[in-house]
């Protein structure tokens, strides 16, 4: 009932009263006041009058599922489609729904979160409606070794989405950050649930700043983070890229789970790295070394050559990787 009234508030000219929508819909008034109540909770700008009716001020930009299906020709990724206004971290309710058994292709997003993470805990900033924050809930039939892999199909996704908008700057730094001007623009974060041989579940957690600006960063990710606003000088129209995000990850995933392929996401992420052919560091657990970034092989893992020539592949997760740009930790 919400969004049929919705779809009246966007389909009038100016004011439309309390009784013409009771009408149509056959509620009561008093129903309708309580539905336009929740809207404006979701964030909707509706001006009521006792004279008027009710308007909407502005085409919200609101990223739930009546908005952005438009956007959307996916079979099941975003079908199911949470939507909250504010969370503690969209990862954490992903992991929460999936143990719950929600299905495949389930996207869980927030308008603000006030724990986004990153790896390792560390925090992402995710200020209310100036980015896309949100995690799809994955249930592949593999082997966890290969869930890796999804994350690059994440990057992937997004790097084509940007692409189609115009964004020709960005960067790919394998296996889980996109980079525009040397300063990250989007992070993605793959928690999985797994048994030796088995995945239960796989969330994946993506931030991307999009109307972001300068001024809205905290003081330390000024000179690390950047957006697409900021990059661009315009705003940014948020749901069409959600759903060309959405579009091209279930085009990418389909092929893995179909033909067993990741070659368009390799593809993708190798013509546009930041880091091959570059000299970067490694960190893991104990130790820090140099190397040459030089291929990403057929399974997303990246090929180094370490100083003494040797030839070594690193899987995503394993290490992190600090290039020649922006930030280093
Ligand atoms: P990395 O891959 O660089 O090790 P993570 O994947 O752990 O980083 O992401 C978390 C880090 O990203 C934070 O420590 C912070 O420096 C940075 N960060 C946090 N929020 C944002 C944001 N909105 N945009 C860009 N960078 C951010």
């Amino acid at each position: 009932m919400k969004h049929k009234i919705m779809e009246f508030l966007k389909n009038s000219e100016g004011y439309i009263s309390g009784e013409e929508i009771s009408n149509k819909l056959g509620v009561s008034r008093a129903s309708i006041w309580k539905h336009i109540n929740a809207l404006k909770d979701e964030g909707y700008e509706i001006e009521s009058s006792p004279k008027k009716g009710y308007r909407l001020v502005n085409s919200a930009d609101i990223l739930n599922y009546e908005e952005i299906k438009r956007y959307l020709n996916t079979k099941y990724i975003g079908r199911t489609f949470y939507h909250f206004h504010h969370i503690d971290s969209t990862n954490t309710k992903a992991k929460e729904l999936s143990r719950q058994g929600e299905i495949e292709g389930t996207v869980i997003l927030s308008e603000s979160q006030s724990a986004g993470r990153g790896r390792l805990g560390r925090v992402w900033c995710s200020p209310e409606r100036k980015g896309i924050w949100f995690s799809i809930i994955l249930r592949p039939d593999i082997d966890p070794v290969q869930a890796s892999k999804i994350t690059l199909m994440g990057a992937a996704s997004v790097y084509k989405a940007l692409e189609s908008m115009g964004f020709r700057e960005c960067k790919i730094k394998w296996p889980n950050d996109l980079i525009i001007n040397n300063k990250k623009v989007c992070g993605i974060l793959t928690e999985m649930s797994g048994e030796l041989n088995k995945v239960n579940y796989i969330v994946m957690g993506i931030g991307l700043n999009v109307n972001i600006d300068q001024n809205d960063f905290p003081e330390e990710l000024k000179h690390i983070a950047t957006s697409l606003k900021i990059e661009k000088g315009e705003m940014i129209d948020r749901k069409k890229l959600l759903g060309e995000i959405l579009n091209n990850l279930e085009t990418y995933y389909d092929e893995f789970i179909h033909s067993n392929s990741i070659d368009t996401t390799i593809d993708i992420c190798k013509k546009n790295s930041i880091l091959l052919g570059s000299e970067i560091q490694c960190i893991d657990r104990n130790n820090i070394f140099n190397a040459k970034a030089i291929d990403i092989n057929p399974e997303g893992e990246l090929v180094i050559q370490l100083k003494d020539g040797s030839i070594k592949n690193i899987i995503s997760g394993e290490v992190s990787i600090r290039g020649l740009y922006g930030y280093v930790e």
